[in-house]
């Protein structure tokens, strides 16, 4: 028996990941994939990663292949499963068709599911007008439950199309205990007799799932809070097939400001999206973390690590938790203020060469004056694809200068004597550090008897093009005297010649 099939040792903890590969991996269905991941790697358990992809029409393999790669950036690996070493099918459930079927078969023998002639047209006027005149349940009217066990074996065997139901029990109730919101009972009334098997052979979420999660031994499904309603569906199919349900846990909504279900209206809601934009994963990650679960002690900045060691279900929040990008952003601003030197350079150098600001093969000169100046930046940045707009001018030849700085700072007269001084005393600086540079420019202004920041903000706009920036005898030390002093001269021709 694989691994696959094989039930736990008693006491393993084995949850899994099940995503139906038809769109980008949402922001809500990762946080899902992460807190199965912690959960598993808190108890020393295994995390399987399934693929869904019973839904032939809507399969999309770019999908699938993004659900890979976020769960690969955010570090989250799995122990079995597509694309882990091991064979790929006995997680991909297209290919466990002939598992389904026969379980489909086990069911119509003993009378808990039964094959369904009707047509689709059919099903969907009875779903209508079922609805119209408000008759529970909604949805099919268990017409084909009637018939007779012969006369259906027989249109089956003549090869009618057919669909296989379940069978939901008429009366009573379904209940199960859920780890984040306690008891949750359905009564089974309100259930119409869904489609197990469709007639395409392929089978529905609702049975391949519950096949899936006893078949692959899982003890726990964490899952998001829109299942619910289908939980009482796997439930009771776990009890016609005599088969022990595993422990369900459903998290909460991720919810925009407005507390509606987040959508792609709010912004992106594609993962990837922010590998692409500069967030770090271990940011994202521990962002994703905590949308819905408190480790307590108002605990915020952890990594992966920590984050493992203190994930409990009973920290799960049951209220929806809103998606705060500002917060992202000052946490992804946390983790790239600890980024190394080197680190910072590795991660941000791909963005400032997808800019064209640097080359793709620099040399190690070019490499220390990266990294100088994203050191600089690295202290107010909160993503990493601000830094090719924040450092552009660290790395163009031709300055762009702000029109209002100019107007204000670079004006004749009073502009030409101050930076004409001020080139002297650049000139006459022995060393080129910041702390010279910071003393030329005080002696500078004393000289002329004006104010600092009257040499400060002309120094700035002829050597940046701009009014903000990173401090300023820091940029110049970076910036260097051969740039500076040029770029101080062309800034005097341009503005302030006569
Ligand atoms: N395939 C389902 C999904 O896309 C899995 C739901 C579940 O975890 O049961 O989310």
């Amino acid at each position: 028996m694989s691994a696959a099939m094989g039930q736990p040792d008693s006491g393993t903890v084995r949850v899994r990941y099940a995503p139906s590969p038809t769109g980008k991996p949402h922001v809500g269905n990762i946080r899902t994939a992460l807190y199965n991941w912690l959960f598993a790697r808190h108890h020393g358990g295994q995390f399987i990663f399934r693929l869904e992809d019973t839904d032939q029409e809507r399969y999309d393999p770019e999908a699938e292949g993004a659900v890979y790669e976020a769960l690969r950036w955010l570090g989250l690996d799995w122990d079995e499963g597509p694309d882990c070493g091991g064979p790929h099918s006995p997680y991909q459930q297209s290919q466990r068709l002939d598992i389904y079927r026969g379980i489909a078969d086990e069911l119509i023998a003993s009378g808990a599911a039964y094959p369904c002639f009707c047509s689709r047209e059919r099903v969907s006027q009875v779903r209508q007008a079922r609805r119209e005149a408000n008759l529970h349940p909604y949805g099919y009217d268990r017409h084909c439950r009637a018939l007779s066990r012969e006369d259906a074996d027989r249109r089956v065997a003549a090869g009618e199309p057919h669909v296989v139901r379940f069978a939901i029990p008429l009366e009573g109730a379904t209940t199960f205990e859920d780890e984040v919101r306690g008891r949750i009972t359905h009564q089974n009334r309100e259930l119409d007799d869904h489609v197990l098997l469709k007639s395409d052979g392929f089978p529905t979420y609702q049975m391949a799932n519950v096949v899936d999660d006893h078949l692959m031994g899982i003890t726990h499904v964490i899952r998001a809070e829109e299942w619910i309603p289908s939980t009482p569906r796997h439930v009771l199919l776990y009890q016609a097939l005599g088969w022990t349900p595993p422990r369900f846990a459903h998290l909460s909504l991720i919810v925009n400001s407005q507390r509606k279900k987040l959508s792609k209206r709010d912004g992106e809601v594609d993962v990837g999206e922010y590998a692409r934009r500069g967030y770090l994963p271990e940011a994202m990650a521990n962002f994703l973390a905590l949308l819905g679960w408190a480790p307590g002690e108002d605990r915020e900045i952890m990594s992966l690590e920590e984050m493992v060691e203190l994930f409990t279900l009973d920290r799960v929040n049951v209220s929806p938790s809103v998606f705060d990008l500002d917060k992202l952003e000052w946490m992804n601003g946390m983790y790239i203020r600890q980024l190394s030197p080197d680190d910072l350079v590795a991660k941000t150098l791909p963005l400032l060469q997808g800019a064209r600001l640097v080359s793709s093969d620099l040399d190690n000169g070019e490499r220390a004056y990266v990294s100088q100046v994203l050191l600089l930046e690295q202290e107010r940045i909160k993503r990493l694809d601000e830094a090719p707009e924040l450092t552009e001018f660290f790395f163009q030849d031709t300055l762009e200068y702000d029109p209002k700085g100019v107007r204000k700072w670079l004006s004749p007269p009073v502009a030409k004597p101050i930076l004409e001084r001020l080139l002297q005393r650049l000139e006459e600086l022995p060393e080129w550090t910041g702390e010279n540079l910071e003393a030329a420019i005080r002696g500078c202004a004393e000289d002329l008897d004006v104010k600092a920041a009257e040499v400060i903000h002309r120094a700035r706009v002829s050597t940046t093009g701009r009014t903000r920036g990173p401090g300023l005898f820091e940029t110049l030390t970076v910036l260097g005297r051969e740039r500076v002093t040029q770029r101080i001269k062309t800034a005097m021709e341009r503005f302030l010649s006569d």
